[in-house]
């Protein structure tokens, strides 16, 4: 692998973070990757004043202008694909293969999709109102944003943030999660060159230092963060002191309901790679099954000798379907949830439920007999483990599926079209799957309800939440 940039992207200007240096762990090891320096907070005040000075004319150029930049920014990144692709991996334990096939090029298209959406938004027509005056609507930009983002799929939130915000005409401070800074820092060298100085700034640090002095800056306008619930509360109270507007993605424990004349051997295949994908380090991970009583057995059976099946750990990692957790402590806190499920007299632990003797490895879970009040069920936890809960009748599934503090994501499975229908229009999710999950195109939201947040991310709906709407209105004569 060529060198490491691991240089604050602050204007046109690259430097290095003047604080703490953070290690960089390679996770299926454990080893040091390198530390990258947390920036100064002089360094965020240096990036909010590049922002501001960017946005006026950023905001200004034409919608064709900002369009040409997401190509070129989209072209740029297929070229490096490899690159990147690699970085990504090493950064976080993603199978190359995952980063490669996957990642890349959802990521590619996002700057494609937001190139295209923003040359033809939509609004109310322009008309006469109020008699002799013509009033018309503009959607502008909203001014400076900070971004802020998770580590699981660390570039491709960043394109999901970076590609509407700027597509819209703002200008954007953009923090990494503190433990993948990597992709980020790569992708500062080609903002630099395919965009005005200042549109983009990339900066390095933990979230109470780093992160908190940004979210709390007089010179942001909007906090957009993809992140925990109790981190998104904090970027409120943040927002309240100055009436910023937010954009918070916020986790998810996406339910499953698996009707009794669903296909188990689809919802099987289907569970194995969506309860998993990522090590299931993902807020719309199938986590949280309910399954009819007539076929509560079958899949319990199936489904645990499938996930045993799962590849992780090879040293050929072209062989490897899932990698690591991210870091010890989120390990250590997967390993946890399973442990206190474990003691319950009604749970049984059919597979999995160990941590593996290399890197932060976690085997992959299948929790069996959990009930709708068991913490397994409740809580996120953020890596791969999978509970089951049989269900008597539709109404239960569908009162327990929507049982939870979190509303982003779901799915039915059923041959039934009209149940399929009538469930998903019961459910309180941000989206619901039938007899799929965990599929997601550019041109379509991502985002929840309820404690998962309110920020919708790709799509249209996206470029209006990084945009604002205003209304212009000129007296005849
Ligand atoms: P996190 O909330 O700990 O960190 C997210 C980001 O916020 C990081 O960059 C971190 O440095 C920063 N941060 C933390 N505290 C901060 C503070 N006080 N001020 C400013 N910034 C701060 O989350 P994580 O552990 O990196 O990511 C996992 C979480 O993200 C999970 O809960 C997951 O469900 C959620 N997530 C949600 C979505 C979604 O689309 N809804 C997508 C991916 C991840």
């Amino acid at each position: 692998m060529t060198q490491i940039d691991t240089a604050l992207l602050i204007g046109a200007r690259f430097e290095p973070g003047t604080e703490a240096p953070e290690p960089i762990l390679n996770p299926r090891t454990g080893a040091l990757i390198l530390n990258v320096p947390e920036a100064s907070t002089a360094q965020v005040d240096a990036a909010v004043v590049a922002a501001r000075r960017a946005f006026d004319g950023w905001s200004r150029t034409t919608p064709g202008e900002r369009a040409a930049a997401l190509l070129r920014i989209a072209d740029r990144i297929e070229a490096e694909a490899t690159a990147f692709a690699a970085l990504e991996a090493l950064n976080c334990g993603k199978p190359i293969n995952a980063a490669t096939n996957d990642e890349i090029p959802a990521i590619v298209d996002c700057f494609r999709f937001f190139a295209g959406a923003v040359r033809t938004q939509h609004g109310q027509a322009a008309g006469e109102y109020l008699a002799g005056h013509t009033s018309m609507i503009r959607r502008d930009a909203i001014g400076v944003v900070a971004s802020i983002a998770p580590w699981n799929y660390p570039l491709m939130m960043m394109a999901w943030k970076l590609a509407p915000a700027i597509g819209g005409g703002n200008a954007v401070v953009f923090k990494p999660s503190e433990q993948t800074p990597l992709t980020a820092l790569k992708l500062a060298r080609i903002l630099a060159e395919e965009l005005p100085e200042g549109v983009v700034n990339v900066i390095t640090g933990r979230g109470q230092t780093v992160g908190n002095y940004l979210i709390n800056h007089p010179g942001v306008d909007m906090i957009s963060l993809t992140g925990d619930v109790a981190t998104g509360r904090k970027m409120l109270d943040a927002a309240a002191r100055t009436v910023k507007r937010t954009h918070l993605e916020l986790g998810g424990k996406a339910p499953v309901v698996v009707f009794d004349d669903a296909d188990i051997a689809e919802v099987v295949e289907g569970l194995r790679a969506f309860g998993y994908y990522n090590a299931g380090q993902d807020c719309t991970a199938a986590c949280r099954i309910y399954a009819g009583k007539k076929v509560y057995d079958r899949l319990v059976a199936d489904l645990t000798a499938a996930v045993g099946s799962i590849q992780l750990g090879n040293d050929d990692d072209a062989t490897n379907e899932i990698g690591p957790l991210i870091s010890l402590r989120q390990r250590d806190r997967v390993a946890s949830f399973v442990n206190r499920a474990r003691e319950l007299s009604h749970v049984e632990v059919t597979t999995g439920g160990a941590a593996m003797d290399q890197g932060f490895y976690y085997r992959p879970t299948v929790i069996a007999g959990a009930r709708q009040e068991d913490e397994i069920v409740r809580r996120e936890v953020f890596g791969p483990v999978v509970s089951i809960t049989p269900f008597s009748d539709v109404d239960q599934a569908v009162s327990w599926a929507n049982d939870s503090d979190y509303g982003l994501a779901s799915s039915v499975w059923t041959r039934d079209v009209g149940r399929a229908m009538s469930t998903a229009a019961r459910l309180r999710y941000g989206c619901t799957w039938v007899n799929t999950h965990f599929m997601l195109v550019n041109e379509m939201p991502h985002g929840g309800l309820k404690q998962s947040g309110y920020g919708k991310d790709m799509s249209s709906y996206a470029l209006e939440d990084y945009t604002v709407v205003r209304h212009v209105m000129i007296k005849h004569g």
